[in-house]
């Protein structure tokens, strides 16, 4: 039988650099992973010419200077900054809240006026003490904003009205007094010209990988093939869920293909009223500006409406729920885990905990660095 010094489960981004730098430590490696793809939850597939999130929208964004170098060498990366827009029963207002945003509501033009305007509707509003979402929005950004641009994405991202959901869950509001729509405030943005699926292509290399293989169902064979393991699946699945299941917050996407070339003009539109079922859309051509590898235009396009659902064991896992009862049963696994000698346990779902790409990139490239010198 073929010897492996690391078995590493799971293709996504963090199982990926943690294979790549292996392999350039000297070591033997494979990969398996359950899903018929790589690439985990970064994994888009081209339609039409047009790259598909398949999983959610993906912007990479980051401050961190060593991870964009390293990413840069794996992927050729477009100037794409994220720019979303709200649609509120058809008026459309520019995100985050900026000047754009208060000249459309209010008609305002200095930003001395804005900030007057949102001090005036706060303080008309007279909340001190916030004993909900709601009361703390409107402290924070006045009634407007609220009403139109948080109250009703927020409620149906949640499932609850924001009367009935706690004030610390927005702890601050962004307000920019400029004319800014880049909602990320990172040094460095941009998508990968060819999809995240060719990135982490080109992070695995030539390492030997299978797919459609599930560890958890065969793992006797799977350990007597490695030295050590590298596990980025579900740290309660790994466990057999025997001290209760880590619940998650999940999302739905329906995806459609439509024969015209423009659908919303942008690759984000949230709808921020409580009535229309679905919380955004996204216009997946927009990421590479309408065009494909070579700019020539798209004549197609693909969108995806997402809807926020509650999450139930068997469901795809989105979000951690970052609330006490599911912290705490998280450390009893985390315990569980550091009991195993041969077993590291890394990434989103191994480590329970929401990471953007870039910091499951560097948390895997640190992590390689303590393990492989
Ligand atoms: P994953 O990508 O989930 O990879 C884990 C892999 O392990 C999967 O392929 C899975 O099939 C496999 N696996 C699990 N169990 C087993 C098993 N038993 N046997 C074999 N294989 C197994 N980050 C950003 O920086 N920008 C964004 O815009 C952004 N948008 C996001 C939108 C959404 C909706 C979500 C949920 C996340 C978003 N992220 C974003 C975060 C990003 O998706 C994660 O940082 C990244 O996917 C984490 O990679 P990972 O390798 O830890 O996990």
């Amino acid at each position: 039988m073929e010897h492996y010094d690391y078995l590493i489960v799971g293709a996504g981004l963090y199982g990926a650099v943690f294979a790549q730098e292996a392999g350039k430590a000297g070591k033997r490696v494979l990969v398996i992973d359950k899903r018929a793809q790589i690439a985990g939850n970064v994994y888009t597939k081209e339609v039409e010419g047009i790259q598909v999130h398949q999983y959610g929208a993906h912007i990479f964004h980051t401050n961190d200077r060593t991870v964009w170098d390293y990413v840069n060498r794996f992927a050729e990366f477009n100037r794409f900054t994220n720019a979303p827009v709200a649609n509120f029963r058809g008026e459309l207002y520019s995100l985050p809240f900026n000047m754009y945003t208060f000249n459309k509501m209010w008609n305002v033009v200095t930003p001395e006026e804005a900030a007057a305007e949102i001090e005036r509707q706060r303080s008309a509003a007279g909340i001190t003490e916030p004993k909900n979402l709601e009361e703390q929005a409107i402290r924070l950004v006045g009634t407007d904003i609220y009403e139109k641009l948080i109250k009703g994405y927020t409620e149906k991202q949640w499932g609850r009205p924001c009367t009935e959901l706690p004030a610390f869950i927005i702890k601050r509001l962004p307000v920019r007094f400029t004319f800014d729509n880049n909602y990320f405030n990172a040094l460095y943005q941009g998508i990968p010209k060819d999809g995240y699926t060719a990135l982490v292509e080109n992070l695995l290399g030539d390492t030997e990988l299978r797919l459609n293989t599930d560890y958890l169902s065969d793992r006797e064979r799977w350990n007597a093939m490695a030295d050590r393991v590298l596990y980025t699946g579900a740290v309660d699945a790994y466990f057999g869920y025997r001290l209760g299941t880590l619940e998650y917050r999940s999302v739905r996407f329906e995806t459609e293909t439509l024969d015209i070339p423009n659908f919303q003009g942008n690759a984000a539109v949230n709808y921020t009223d409580r009535e229309t079922p679905w919380t955004r859309i996204i216009e997946h051509k927009w990421f590479t500006f309408g065009k494909d590898r070579e700019g020539r235009e798209l004549p197609k396009t693909v969108i995806s409406r997402e809807y926020s659902s509650e999450w139930k064991p068997g469901d795809e896992p989105y979000y951690p729920v970052n609330d006490e009862k599911n912290g705490t049963l998280y450390q009893s696994y985390r315990a569980l885990a550091e009991k195993e000698e041969r077993v590291l346990f890394g990434g989103r779902l191994g480590e329970y905990r929401y990471y953007d790409m870039d910091q499951v990139i560097a948390a895997a490239l640190e992590r390689s660095r303590a393990e492989l010198g």
